[in-house]
């Protein structure tokens, strides 16, 4: 933002980050309740809401990945970014209005998408965290990792591994199925991603995080139903992802990419890009867009973008 072309702008979000500063403040020293601070960010930040019966928002954390469902009912979060994005998550929750996360679905434990799970443990009570089983041999021996299950045994939260056919009730008649992995067991972390699928009505979300075309195919085995309205590009639109057996089998109308602007792997990949106009999938992508949130009334979909 120049101030010569828009001073009234400028003024207005430097007033918006003191306002919210000065309400960390005054929260973490006591003196205000949770309830008015999170008042406080709402005001300074009026956010992206789509003000749906359900929505899921595909938050911009960069090079990585972190998805909010706001269910009538229940709050899932699926991973949380990279390091250092603690605060970006935080807020943007807050924004949201989040006050507990019900599920928090991690869908394999690499950076970009445990970066800051345990930051987000800390801040926000935890009903449950789901995680796929993965060899112990295959186990990242990353501090990171390893503060990770420290942040969910201080917490005292349920640590469950993520069990094919498992339907998360999520309230309004909106539920989670738990799709995946189908059977992986070599060494690919990426291949042993929690794949899940939103129901809300007659609208549907797939969640397939970093799992590669083996893993699709893997999926697609196993007979799950993999049509959904909205994709999670898989690996961040990757071309070892998405492959055209599961488009044409998921067959979605809509795909959401979470990627970093200018990122070091060329995410997404030009092929995949083709293959979705290919299959004449819209798509979103975090680097231009910004957030991407998705409103569901159970019927159709809202699609509103921070760019
Ligand atoms: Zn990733």
């Amino acid at each position: 933002m120049n101030l010569s072309e828009n001073p009234k702008g400028l003024i207005a979000a430097l007033l918006a980050m003191l306002l919210v500063f000065i309400g960390a403040v005054l929260y973490e020293n006591g003196f205000i309740t949770e309830e008015l601070y999170l008042k406080i960010i709402s005001a300074a930040n009026p956010g992206i809401s789509a003000d749906s019966e359900l929505e899921v928002h595909f938050i911009d954390v960069g090079q990585a990945e972190c998805i909010l469902i706001k269910a009538p009912e229940k709050t899932v979060l699926i991973d949380a970014g990279d390091i250092g994005y603690g605060k970006t998550i935080e807020r943007y929750l807050r924004t949201e209005g989040v006050i507990t996360i019900d599920y928090f679905i991690v869908t394999h434990p690499h950076a970009d998408h445990i970066g800051s799970a345990a930051d987000i443990l800390r801040k926000f009570p935890v009903a449950e965290v789901i995680m796929p089983e993965i060899p112990s041999e295959y186990l990242p021996a990353t501090s990171l990792f390893e503060d990770f299950l420290k942040a969910i045994k201080r917490k005292n939260c349920v640590l469950s591994y993520s069990e094919n056919g498992r339907k998360i009730e999520l309230g309004g008649g909106a539920f989670i199925e738990i799709l995946g992995p189908a059977g992986y067991s070599g060494d690919n972390l990426n291949n042993y991603s929690v794949i899940s699928k939103l129901r809300y009505g007659e609208t549907s979300f797939l969640f397939t995080g970093d799992a590669e075309e083996e893993a699709e195919l893997l999926l697609l085995g196993s007979g799950a139903d993999v049509s959904c309205d909205v994709l999670n590009a898989g690996h961040h639109g990757s071309s070892t992802s998405n492959c055209a057996a599961l488009l044409k089998a998921a067959d979605p109308q809509y795909a959401a990419i979470s990627c970093g602007y200018n990122n070091d792997y060329g995410h997404p990949h030009r092929e995949t890009l083709a293959a979705f106009r290919d299959f004449g999938i819209g798509y979103f992508r975090t680097d231009y867009d910004g957030s991407i949130v998705f409103g569901s009334d159970g019927k159709t979909l809202e699609i509103f973008t921070e760019g």
